[in-house]
């Protein structure tokens, strides 16, 4: 994804979207890497997602294996799967994909960036169960990522319409297939 026509801005992301006003949830930041035709849609209201059974499964999968954790975390506009506390805080979110994508550390890069905005740090930890893996993931150094993926989502949010789709693997099991290609 090319973002250098936003990537010029050095104006303070502070300054520009206060906290109250940065209402972005993960999985807007997670749609931006999969695919910003799907953000556009998700942005607008437009939600398929109950309709899927990959999304179902998932739901189950989620369910079985981390059900004694403590349920999702709602802080202003994250949701986050669970959260540990330990010497640091840690933010965990599972994956129920077969491979560690940018998207998941891009959300979870969100998510630390939001907390450290609030006065709170913190690092986050991926599952992916079906991997049997962990990955942890700490803000150090990414910033100025997360500010270009926020300007993005603002930038996709406001087009009139949503981006051209372009056909990828990921398309199969989008709920959004239909909108886009039938
Ligand atoms: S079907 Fe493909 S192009 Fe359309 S929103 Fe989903 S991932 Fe994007």
């Amino acid at each position: 994804m090319n973002y250098s026509q936003n990537c010029n801005s050095q104006s303070n992301l502070t300054e520009e979207y206060p906290l109250t006003d940065l209402l972005i949830g993960g999985t807007e930041i997670n749609y931006l890497f999969i695919c910003p035709t799907k953000l556009w849609y998700f942005s607008h209201g437009i939600t398929m997602e109950e309709e899927n059974e990959w999304v179902d499964l998932g739901k189950f999968l989620h369910e079985r294996r981390y059900g004694n954790e403590e349920k999702e975390v709602q802080i202003g506009s994250i949701k986050i799967d669970f959260i540990r506390k330990g010497d640091t805080i840690e933010v965990h979110e599972v994956k129920l994909g077969k491979s560690i994508e940018r998207a998941h550390e891009m959300q979870a890069l969100y998510y630390l960036y939001y907390l450290k905005r609030l006065g709170i740090g913190a690092k986050a930890v991926l599952h992916y169960p079906k991997l049997n893996e962990t990955k942890e993931i700490s803000l150090d150094g990414h910033e100025e990522e997360v500010e270009t993926a926020i300007r993005e989502i603002q930038r996709v949010k406001s087009l009139p319409t949503p981006p051209e789709p372009v056909k990828s693997k990921k398309c199969k099991k989008c709920a959004y297939y239909e909108l886009c290609w039938v």
